[in-house]
């Protein structure tokens, strides 16, 4: 079984989606998370970018033991030297250089010809190779690079000693059979091609990411580059999870493997969901919420005795399971602890209380608190924000005849302070009431809800983005009642936005 690498860009191409906006702490998180789901190699973000950029790719570096965590730089020596200072103290550094090759690239963005193409590659190459024994090299826009030129970079880039070559469909131009006569063609006609690791690196803007990392591996390819849930710039990148699972469930097709542990492929998913604030589609592959749709009845158990009828792949394979034991109002500590064991949650004594204290108030407003639920309030405040405002309480008056009005109560660390205003809506009105509290200025960029669980008492979960200038924060907020979890949300963002203000430098960006 030939092994496949796997290269995740969550963190950079994935954080380039548009409305995401991951700070270090959230950084960190996702990448211990990618540890445990045994990724090889982790693209942590880009240090040219902006000082924040920098010290996030350092922080994470620093956080991680057992993967390969690399910095994105252009063809300039500048970039470089921010990757060094970005990787300090990775036990096992990578620099990714990157050029655009495309005749359209090379005449629109880099005004340089063939030539002098090759010649700022190979430069940059040389310099990176000074000071990392491990070396990417990508060719912008390869998937609309001519053929032979292409081969000629990929040769030199050989040459030059890159232990890595990545051939990206940047654009998501491709398709899967011309995507793979290129790494076939590469294999063929470049001399020495056995010394360097080829990667396949797409875009989804066709909706053909995954068919064409597929065609690649078929082709030769020996690493692959995604990110978890697909996301990424425009139609997102090639999905991680779909790739693992394709080359696991067609094993005998592809004769090829990641080293993924796959039952962590559940949980790294909504920690990127969440973080990120881009939920996943109900019909994701893999991922969504009803790729395995027959699991919740919807399927008669006639149906199911045999479930390989239906079922290509099992639920528990990527990591969820089926829940036997249900909570509720009278469950005791002892369960609750049992339960969180059985999620794969180990938390001390205090964190415990903690989250019990939390159920309990849940289980009086619910019936059945499910897995997912817990899920939900375990996972809400993955990451502690100073909490210059703290929500009290929120009243709302509503009649579809009359003008919504709210009035919050917000704690700030020295006093108490109450607002009413007025709205559009409900959610309006509270943000309005919650905009006098704080005195800040903010844009609502984004507002998004959805529900945790089924049923008319299921809680909801509302993510917001604000901005203030160029600033972005998102905030999360859960409640079983939508307003409640609307305010909470805001307030949260709002944290959040003063506290990322504080550190906030214009960004650059770098595209692939
Ligand atoms: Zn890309």
């Amino acid at each position: 079984m030939r092994k496949i690498y796997v290269f995740d860009t969550t963190l950079r191409d994935g954080e380039q989606s548009p409305g995401v906006n991951l700070n270090t702490r959230e950084k960190v998180e996702i990448a211990l998370q990618l540890e445990k789901l045994k990724i090889d190699r982790m693209e942590a973000g880009f240090p040219a970018a902006s000082p924040g950029d920098l010290a996030a790719v350092n922080a994470v570096a620093r956080a991680v033991k057992d993967v390969t965590v690399i910095g994105l730089s252009r063809s300039r020596e500048s970039d470089i030297d921010a990757v060094r200072e970005a990787l300090q103290g990775a036990q096992d550094p990578c620099i990714h250089v990157f050029l655009a090759t495309s005749p359209i690239h090379r005449k629109f963005k880099l005004r340089m010809e063939k030539q002098q193409v090759l010649e700022t590659a190979q430069a940059s190459i040389r310099y990176a190779k000074k000071y990392f024994s491990k070396v990417e090299f990508s060719l912008e826009d390869a998937g609309r690079t001519e053929l032979d030129f292409m081969a000629e970079v990929v040769g030199m880039a050989v040459r030059e000693g890159a232990n890595v070559v990545n051939i990206p469909d940047t654009v998501g131009y491709l398709n899967p059979s011309e995507y793979g006569a290129i790494f076939k063609y590469l294999k063929e006609n470049v001399p020495d091609i056995e010394k360097v690791q080829l990667s396949a690196h797409c875009h989804n803007d066709l909706g053909m990411a995954t068919a064409n990392t597929l065609a690649a591996i078929l082709n030769g390819a020996d690493q692959i580059e995604g990110t978890i849930n697909g996301i990424g710039e425009r139609a997102g990148n090639t999905a991680i999870e779909e790739i693992a699972m394709a080359l696991e469930t067609r094993s005998e097709f592809f004769g090829a493997k990641t080293g993924l542990v796959l039952t962590e492929i559940a949980r790294t998913s909504r920690l990127v969901s969440k973080l990120t604030g881009m939920v996943v589609p109900g019909n994701k592959a893999i991922v969504g919420a009803n790729a395995f749709a027959h699991e919740s009845g919807i399927h008669q158990d006639g149906m199911l005795k045999e479930k390989t009828t239906y079922e290509i792949m099992t639920p528990e394979s990527i990591g969820l399971k089926e829940s036997k034991l249900v909570l509720g109002k009278h469950s005791g500590r002892h369960a609750f602890r049992e339960k969180l064991l059985d999620l794969g949650y180990e938390l001390s004594e205090e964190q415990v209380n903690d989250a019990f204290a939390k159920f309990k108030v849940l289980a009086d407003k619910k019936k059945e608190v499910s897995d997912e639920d817990l899920l939900a309030l375990l996972e809400e405040k993955l990451i502690d924000t100073p909490e210059v405002f703290k929500l009290e309480t929120i009243f709302v008056a509503y009649g579809n005849e009359s003008t919504p009005t709210a009035r919050v109560r917000i704690a700030t660390v020295d006093q108490t302070i109450e607002e009413e205003a007025e709205g559009n809506g409900s959610v309006d009105a509270i943000y309005n009431a919650i905009d006098k509290v704080t005195g800040e200025e903010v844009t609502l960029a984004d507002y998004s809800i959805k529900s945790v669980t089924h049923g008319k008492d299921a809680q909801g979960e509302v993510h917001v983005v604000l901005s203030q200038n160029d600033v972005a924060a998102q905030g999360r907020g859960l409640s079983t009642d939508i307003l409640e979890a609307s305010a909470r949300a805001y307030v949260d963002a709002v944290n959040v936005l003063i506290e990322k203000r504080k550190t906030f430098s214009r960004r650059e960006r770098a595209t692939l």
